[in-house]
């Protein structure tokens, strides 16, 4: 059977998610994004209302929610601020390596903390000389009688300065590619583990972005998660879990340049007409309308599918993928029709093309979500029609 109504509980949290961002986030969206000062308040408020750590099962004290109650909170927040977003959000990002990997002892002791105060997660796969290629990981742990060390620099991490709790790869001292790699949890406050100041960013600039150094950290050996050389596929399967998020991130962001240009072309007059009457400016807005109707339906059913079992990395990629190329393409466009102002930072418009910009960047960029779609293209995919 197929159905695209949310169930009454789904509704209830998106006009939740909608009223918090509409009244917490978005009359604070520029404030944060001029100052570049790290939205606490704003997370604070997020975590009290219930719409954080949604992917930590009941059990250890989360509202275990699925993926589909997760697309549809970050689409109405990012509406009104991608990067507050990506900080709410990177904690489901942070937590679930542990949510997948973790034994119930790890899941009691690394998840349950966060459901009792506000706590951050981050997570950390990319080092300086790597991003795209987690299997080029250059961190490293070695064995310390019932301990691991760790030494490393990690780059680019959200939440790197404030995070409670990290969770990093590394690979085993001597190993090479996929098979050394493995994920450890890192508290906050462990001896060795230092963070740089916040990056300076073109957007999002209310998250934060930080490198972390790791120098001779050491952490008991049930901080391991997922087993010695389990990282890459760990660090992977938490991709599969979180990218359908970004495509409904960036849903939320296409959503509110599409309604920022269709206001705008209403009241803008040119060659004595409105704008709105000019078929050019009505072709690009019906375009905007149909690729955000299209990016929610492939989030929708990558979220879906994880929620009914169905692995599929492919689903999660896809979603991914037009979400950020389309949400850019959205936002480019939208400028467009605000014209010169567009291009002023005291129009809205600018701050939403500087953020759109993300999407094809973090959790795999666009040209990695394609190499991964393609590679299950020709390797897996079954010809309909040609029988080969
Ligand atoms: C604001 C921000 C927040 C981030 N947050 C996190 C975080 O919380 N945790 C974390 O671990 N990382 C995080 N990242 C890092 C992000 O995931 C990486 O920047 C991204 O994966 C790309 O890696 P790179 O920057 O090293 O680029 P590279 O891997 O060096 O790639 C450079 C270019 O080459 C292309 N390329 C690389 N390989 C291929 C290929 N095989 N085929 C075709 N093209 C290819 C890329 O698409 C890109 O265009 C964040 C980055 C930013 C900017």
């Amino acid at each position: 059977m197929i159905d695209f109504q949310l169930t009454e509980e789904q509704i209830a949290l998106r006009d939740k998610a909608r009223k918090f961002a509409l009244e917490e986030i978005l009359p604070v969206a520029k404030k944060y994004d001029r100052s570049g000062e790290f939205p606490r308040e704003v997370i604070e408020k997020a975590f009290k209302a219930g719409l954080m750590n949604l992917s930590i099962p009941k059990k250890y004290g989360g509202p275990g929610h699925g993926t589909m109650e997760s697309v549809i909170v970050v689409e109405e927040m990012a509406a009104a601020c991608a990067g507050m977003t990506t900080t709410i959000y990177v904690n489901d990002l942070g937590l679930m390596p542990i949510i997948l990997g973790g034994n119930e002892a790890q899941k009691r002791k690394f998840l349950a903390p966060f459901t009792e105060k506000l706590r951050l997660a981050a997570f950390a796969t990319s080092e300086s000389g790597m991003g795209s290629d987690v299997a080029g990981i250059q961190a490293t742990y070695d064995r310390d009688g019932g301990n691991y060390l760790l030494n490393g620099n990690k780059f680019f991490i959200t939440n790197g300065d404030f995070a409670d709790q990290y969770v990093i790869f590394a690979r085993k001292k001597g190993t090479m590619r996929h098979e050394g790699i493995s994920g450890f949890v890192v508290p906050r406050g462990t001896e060795g583990l230092s963070t740089s100041k916040p990056l300076e960013k073109l957007g999002h600039r209310a998250s934060d972005t930080a490198a972390v150094k790791l120098k001779d950290v050491r952490v008991p050996g049930e901080n391991l998660i997922g087993g010695e050389g389990g990282g890459f596929l760990l660090a992977m399967m938490t991709f599969m879990h979180t990218r359908p998020a970004i495509g409904a991130m960036a849903t939320g962001l296409a959503r509110s340049a599409m309604e920022y240009a269709i206001n705008y072309a209403k009241q803008r007059d040119a060659f004595e007409h409105k704008i709105s009457s000019f078929q050019a400016i009505q072709d690009m807005i019906a375009d905007m309308y149909a690729r955000i109707e299209a990016i929610r339906l492939l989030t929708w059913k990558a979220a879906w599918g994880l929620d009914h079992g169905q692995e599929d990395n492919i689903a999660s990629s896809c979603a991914k993928l037009v979400g950020a190329e389309d949400s850019m393409k959205i936002a480019t466009d939208a400028l467009q029709i605000y014209g010169g102002r567009g291009y002023l930072e005291s129009y809205a418009i600018a701050k939403l093309f500087r953020d759109a910009k993300l999407y094809s960047i973090y959790e795999g960029t666009s040209q990695v979500q394609r190499y991964v779609i393609s590679r299950f293209l020709f390797k897996e995919y079954k010809p309909t029609m040609i029988g080969f």
